[in-house]
């Protein structure tokens, strides 16, 4: 690395500041060209650094990724900010794009035996008849807690046992079981309190909930980073999957994509699955490494399908639909948020079902998804008509959601895996703040500044 000024600027995010160091030469590859990844490569290149980004699929944008559909681009996966995610609204405010976002209030419903309830206000919660009165305001009075209490001590106990502590057994078989189905599927049973207890105050807080979504979709945010990380200098490497991660002998970090020759960068950040990178470490001169970061975290995965429907089901942004005959787990209108010339006229609508990766239902043709799905639609909604299609996607992520465990706080795998050379910013760190493009920038911000001030 060559001598060189430093140079003082504010980042955005809010979080600290960054040196920007002029005329830096090192190298530094950045793996995964999901969000972390490309946030991470954007704010390197700002600061003088040679960053290449590889990334294995052919597209950059990871579960934030999207597809073309008419004249607009929507996301695989259904995505929206809220007003608390002050990193990722950070980041839009440097690349200019934080005016594009547009806010609207949305709501939550839940269906249980074909009724569908609103559950967003005290007096919705007291319509809630499948509580009894007494468990209506055990909930209620959980959820008031849920805000005010400390989160000292929840990463220790389970949800199940916390929400059953607090509301009664019964009320949380009826009513908080879904919700953590709704994410988990049928791994829910030892994900912390401490997860719920973020989520639930970064989703509520006891306040109406406001959702945001960016005119033109997430494309635009990860064309923006592109547009940064290339104007910098940087390289981005498409379908180039890293498999190996080695020292060499004056030890630079090699990094191998199939075939090709081992690249040598200064310093490597990973932002993919941890999964992969104890693997592309193994045996090598970094397998101490990938014993460290063997904390024993499984992902769930998801099995979505995108509807573009000719009319909407619910008012609601998401309703949670829990019943051993439907496939799937939740339904988001995404219409409720997004604008019509953001959906290029259609009712927009996802169906989420999370299922580990080694699930039968994780390799079903998309046919049979889709035929499964619309048999759960025309249940939950009697009048809903083949008609009503227009056009069905299926879209599968194997890596979603960390599974989280009691302790995870203690055991959750370092950022700073070599000092001064090998760092890590992967979703499985994220906890206890919530898996989202917030919690990833959050993430990289950390990362990219213990990289810096280690040099
Ligand atoms: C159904 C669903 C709904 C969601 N809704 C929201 C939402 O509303 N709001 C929100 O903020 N977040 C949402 N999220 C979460 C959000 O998408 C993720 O938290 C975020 O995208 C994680 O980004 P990442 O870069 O850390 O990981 P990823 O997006 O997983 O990116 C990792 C990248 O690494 C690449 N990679 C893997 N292996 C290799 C290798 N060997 N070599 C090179 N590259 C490799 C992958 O192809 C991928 O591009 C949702 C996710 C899903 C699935």
């Amino acid at each position: 690395m060559s001598d060189s000024s430093v140079l003082k600027v504010t980042s955005d995010t809010g979080t600290t500041n960054v040196s920007k160091t002029v005329g830096a030469t090192w190298d530094v590859a950045v793996i995964g060209g999901g969000i972390s990844g490309l946030v991470t490569a954007y704010w390197l290149a700002k600061t003088g650094a040679r960053v290449t980004v590889y990334e294995a699929s052919d597209q950059l944008g990871g579960l934030g990724t999207f597809f073309q559909y008419r004249n607009v681009f929507l996301e695989r996966f259904y995505h929206c900010m809220l007003p608390s995610d002050r990193h990722l609204l950070g980041v839009l405010r440097e690349l200019g794009l934080v005016d594009q976002v547009y806010w609207k209030e949305t709501s939550f419903g839940f269906m249980r035996d074909g009724r569908l309830y609103g559950l967003n206000t005290p007096l919705e919660l007291l319509r809630f008849s499948p509580l009894s009165w007494v468990d209506r305001i055990r909930v209620g009075l959980t959820g008031l807690w849920g805000s005010i209490c400390s989160p000292n001590g929840l990463d220790d106990v389970t949800c199940v046992e916390w929400l059953s502590r607090l509301s009664g057994r019964r009320a949380f078989e009826t009513f908080w079981k879904p919700m953590l189905q709704a994410k988990f599927g049928d791994r829910y049973h030892e994900v912390p309190a401490l997860w719920f207890w973020t989520r639930f105050n970064r989703e509520k807080g006891g306040k109406r909930e406001r959702k945001g979504y960016i005119r033109g979709g997430y494309r635009r945010i990860i064309e923006a980073l592109v547009k940064s990380i290339e104007a910098h200098g940087g390289i981005i490497r498409l379908q180039s999957p890293v498999e190996k991660l080695d020292l060499t002998e004056n030890k630079q970090l090699a990094v191998c994509v199939s075939q090709s020759v081992p690249q040598v960068f200064d310093r490597v950040v990973v932002t993919t699955p941890i999964s992969f990178l104890r693997k592309a470490m193994a045996g090598g001169q970094l397998a101490s490494v990938a014993q460290q970061i063997d904390v024993g975290i499984d992902m769930q995965g998801v099995v979505n399908a995108v509807f573009m429907l000719r009319r909407g089901f619910t008012k609601h942004y998401w309703v949670a639909a829990i019943d051993e005959e439907i496939p799937f787990q939740g339904i988001v209108e995404s219409t409720t948020l997004l604008e019509k010339i953001d959906t290029a006229g259609v009712h927009l609508v996802y169906l989420m079902n999370y299922v580990h990766r080694t699930d039968s239902r994780f390799h079903q043709s998309d046919a049979e998804i889709l035929e499964a799905y619309m048999a759960g639609l025309k249940r939950l909604f009697p009048d809903f008509q083949d008609e009503d299609v227009i056009d069905r996607f299926v879209f599968r992520a194997p890596f979603v959601e960390p599974l989280y465990t009691t302790g995870y706080q203690q055991r959750k795998p370092p950022t700073v895996l070599l000092p001064g050379k090998l760092y890590l910013a992967t979703t499985t760190q994220v906890y206890p703040e919530v898996t989202s493009w917030n919690g990833a920038i959050g993430l990289a911000r950390e990362v990219v500044d213990e990289l810096l001030s280690e040099i």
